[in-house]
């Protein structure tokens, strides 16, 4: 059955299961039907990408140094991009999927390519136009953790998430992807209060042995608030993630993978039913190749030949609004099924020895907290509130406001040069301070790697800039937790490689 809106019908065969039920009795009752009917979808897919990189840039000169593993192209991202944002984009993919891009991710593709950049966003806009909801969702902004993140890190990266979508899409967003998924109430409860409207969780994440993955729920928050949570469908998440003899023809997936997902008790009744498949963006033409192509037959004619209607979540919850109220299962996240493990500990998902991962948390953890003393204590006396200056901080990145003026408006009077340039630089090393929580840097097995030293990186330029702004040196107590901090495969130490970047942050600066 072809599933266009308000087709004629002059035929129905009984054995369509997609026909709403009130046609089955008129099939029934032996009458040959030729009507109008209204648009009712019963089965309904989304298909959600999350388009996200490591950041790659040296963290002093801003470009990506060549990487002899992406050849034929300078570097990954590079590479990542002719493979998989390019040819999506010219495929129209994004208009007919749920998405997310990393922001940082964003800023990168923006100085590579900025005509793929607006074709995304026109993608969304063309469905903002046609169902006056769009389909892309804003992400937390450096990729952060947010569980293992304070109160005030948490507002901090979703204001930041919502000002960069506000920026790049024109619109403000309704949904935000958490970070590896990875969630708490307090997470949750901090996207209700910014006005986010819902996210997206793998199943483990609710508390319920039996979740119906075919419609949203409620989650209770603090102060009589609420969000609701899409959960996506856990084997086809997965088959469609790693299991490529699944996706090479979109037909045969839709036939044998999805069609038998939806829940016949509910199509019985004419219940309609709304299924998710989330992986990441790349998997579509980069981690898998051709599946650019799979993903556009999937969501251009595979889906709609067996009566599947495409679907986003803001689309769907103008329809369908969630009816259950469901439990959290505090801390948990899509890639690690040790709750948040890998990001802070030892845990299977990396092999060997992930004590490092333990220290270079904490360290950082302690930074932070010094960090954040000498900051508020230069902006309280002179009448500002430092969170937020560091929230509206994001807005001087798109050119939309100064320091200058916003330190003016918080304070409600002028401040002095001397004053307005030491609160920049400590403004600069609170965002350095934010990017070192990065999550890629606990991700992989190793602390040798690129992600985790950046992350160090970052520190170190923090660590610069505070001294600058106040004298106040915070690089030994920081140096002493990095020694901690050992890569079992290289025997680098975390300490050596901080003090190397601090002697490059100060040259820089100097
Ligand atoms: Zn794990």
């Amino acid at each position: 059955m072809n599933n266009t809106r308000n087709e004629s019908i002059s035929f129905i065969g009984p054995g369509d299961v997609n026909v709403p039920s009130i046609l089955h009795d008129m099939i029934l009752s032996d009458r040959i039907i030729s009507v109008i009917i209204p648009y009712m979808a019963l089965r309904s897919l989304c298909i959600h990408g999350h388009f996200y990189q490591p950041p790659r840039e040296d963290p002093f000169t801003g470009a990506i140094p060549k990487e002899t593993g992406a050849s034929p192209f300078d570097n990954w991202n590079e590479r990542i991009h002719a493979e998989c944002y390019r040819p999506n984009a010219e495929l129209h993919n994004f208009e007919r999927i749920s998405f997310n891009i990393g922001p940082t991710l964003h800023e990168w593709m923006l100085s590579h390519d900025p005509q793929t950049c607006a074709s995304i966003v026109a993608q969304d806009q063309a469905n903002v136009r046609r169902y006056g909801v769009g389909n892309a969702m804003a992400q937390a902004y450096n990729h952060t953790i947010l569980p293992l993140a304070s109160r005030a890190d948490k507002v901090t990266q979703v204001y930041w998430g919502i000002a960069e979508f506000q920026h790049r899409f024109g619109r403000r967003p309704q949904g935000m992807w958490l970070p590896e998924t990875a969630v708490d109430l307090e997470t949750l409860h901090v996207l209700a209060e910014m006005g986010i409207e819902f996210t997206i969780l793998a199943p483990w994440q609710v508390d319920s042995d039996s979740v119906d993955p075919t419609e949203p729920y409620h989650v209770a928050l603090p102060k009589g608030r609420s969000i609701t949570v899409f959960i996506y469908h856990q084997e086809l998440s997965t088959g469609i993630s790693f299991n490529p003899t699944l996706t090479s023809n979109a037909d045969i997936f839709v036939e044998n993978e999805i069609l038998a997902r939806f829940m016949t008790d509910k199509e019985r009744i004419g219940e309609p039913q709304f299924l998710i498949i989330a992986s990441d963006g790349e998997l579509y033409g980069h981690h898998q190749r051709f599946r650019d192509h799979f993903l556009s037959h999937l969501v251009n004619g595979a889906s709609s030949s067996r009566g599947i209607d495409l679907m986003y979540p803001a689309q769907w919850l103008q329809k369908n609004p969630a009816r259950q109220t469901i439990c959290i299962q505090e801390n948990t996240s899509w890639s690690c099924h040790h709750g948040v493990m890998r990001w802070m500990g030892q845990c299977d998902c990396t092999p060997g020895d992930g004590r490092w991962k333990v220290f270079l948390r904490q360290s950082l953890n302690r930074l932070a907290s010094e960090l954040d003393l000498l900051y508020s204590d230069v902006a309280w006396p002179m009448g500002v509130d430092p969170w937020k200056l560091r929230n509206r901080y994001i807005n001087t990145f798109f050119g939309l406001t100064t320091v200058e003026k916003l330190v003016d408006e918080l304070a409600g009077h002028a401040l002095t040069t001397e004053e307005v340039q030491r609160l920049s630089l400590l403004l600069r090393a609170q965002y350095e301070r934010e990017r070192m929580f990065t999550s890629c840097g606990w991700y992989f097995e190793d602390f040798s790697r690129i992600e985790p030293k950046n992350n160090l990186a970052y520190a170190a330029q923090a660590v610069s800039l505070a001294k600058k702004a106040t004298g106040i040196d915070l690089s030994k107590q920081t140096s002493n937790d990095l020694k901690n901090v050992l890569s079992p495969r290289s025997g680098q130490r975390g300490d050596t490689v901080f003090l190397r970047f601090l002697h490059r942050a100060e040259e820089k600066s100097s």
